[in-house]
């Protein structure tokens, strides 16, 4: 069920880059396989997934020793400093970035372990209050000063849209995420790459990848859903 899913997904993510005048090849896919079982990322190992997205620590740390090295994981939840430590060297993408005090302490992990880590600057475009990410105003700054420190590489922007019924009402905060980042990539700060927006999930993936997406975090439509009997119990 997972390669069909899988499958469904990328020629989905071909049909909404036939729309908008873009090759697939731009677009990549992240199976979010939060909550769900080694098992299943097997699975989806096995149908050609090689980018895999976590929202816990922990989650991860369990799961990286169970699988094959090849695996590229993707940080795409909310990260607590003093975990920072644990993933630094596991993951080649933290999409979650959303304060200077975060970004130091990530820096200075990458530092320690001499690694150098990619990351994108989170946006709650959408201003909800149980988001986390920085505001668009505050953004810009942000990467200003995240731009200044060592061992760490901003490549774009990731957001999480509001969850709604109809993908199109996401379209216009897709456009504004877009936006910023050409705006951001006009300042031509030192160390700074606008080359990613990590943004689109499984409601609504299409739309953002007509709106300039070049990764997005797909769960529920190659796993299915999560409940609460899920591995970890939460979603
Ligand atoms: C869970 C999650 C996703 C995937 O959500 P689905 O709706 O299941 O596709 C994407 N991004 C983030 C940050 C998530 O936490």
């Amino acid at each position: 069920m997972i390669k069909e899913n899988l499958a469904r997904v990328h020629e989905n993510i071909k049909i909404a880059c036939q729309k908008s005048g873009r090759k697939p090849e731009e677009v990549t896919l992240i199976s979010v396989s939060k909550t769900k079982p080694v098992s299943m990322l097997k699975e989806a190992y096995q149908a050609g997934s090689r980018e895999f997205g976590e929202n816990k620590v922990q989650e991860i740390m369990d799961k990286y020793p169970q699988l094959p090295t090849d695996i590229r994981w993707h940080m795409i939840g909310h990260l607590q400093r003093n975990k920072v430590k644990y993933i630094i060297d596991k993951v080649c993408l933290i999409h979650s970035v959303d304060s200077l005090r975060l970004a130091e302490e990530i820096s200075s992990q990458a530092e320690k372990k001499q690694v150098e880590i990619d990351i994108l600057v989170e946006v709650n475009i959408a201003q909800e209050e149980s988001k986390f990410g920085t505001s668009r105003e505050e953004a810009v700054q942000l990467v200003e000063e995240i731009a200044k420190l060592p061992h760490i590489h901003i490549q774009g922007l990731m957001t999480i849209a509001p969850f709604v019924e109809n993908p199109e009402d996401n379209r216009e905060y897709f456009r504004q995420i877009r936006e910023l980042s050409v705006d951001i990539r006009k300042k031509n700060i030192d160390n700074v790459n606008m080359s990613v927006l990590s943004m689109g999930m499984t409601g609504d993936y299409m739309v953002a990848i007509e709106e300039g997406a070049t990764m997005v975090r797909v769960g529920t439509g190659i796993f299915g859903e999560r409940n609460k009997g899920d591995y970890y119990g939460n979603a």
